[in-house]
């Protein structure tokens, strides 16, 4: 054998240690980052929120007129502006589930059970 494909199969057997070893740890960080950068999913609310299909609060849309109060964004590229504009969003009103309304029961056993 001669010494230079003894040193070639040493170096090809080292870059294959390295790589090995560097493989598993690479993956690790960018799961790292991966964890870093996904925030954690924030608890979801103890009561359903009544948002509406346009994306606004309930509490956004008119008692009477069931109109939208919200504003939104109209993104410059949309109306081909340079910056975005505000409009009143066009949703016609809140259709979907109202949630009960929170009511105060009395404490039953007024201390004089
Ligand atoms: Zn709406
Ligand atoms: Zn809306």
């Amino acid at each position: 054998m001669d010494p230079v494909s003894l040193v070639l199969g040493a170096a090809i057997a080292l870059g294959g240690v390295l790589i090995g070893r560097a493989m598993p740890r690479r993956a690790d960080r960018a799961a790292a980052r991966r964890d870093r950068q996904q925030p954690s999913i924030p608890a979801a609310p103890r009561t359903p929120q009544p948002i509406c299909g346009c994306g606004h609060h309930l509490v956004f849309h008119d008692k009477d007129s069931k109109m939208c109060q919200a504003q939104v964004v109209i993104p410059g590229r949309w109306t081909g502006q340079s910056g975005g504009t505000y409009r009143q969003c066009m949703c016609q009103g809140y259709r979907g589930p109202v949630p009960l309304d929170e009511y105060y029961a009395p404490d039953l056993l007024n201390g004089e059970s």
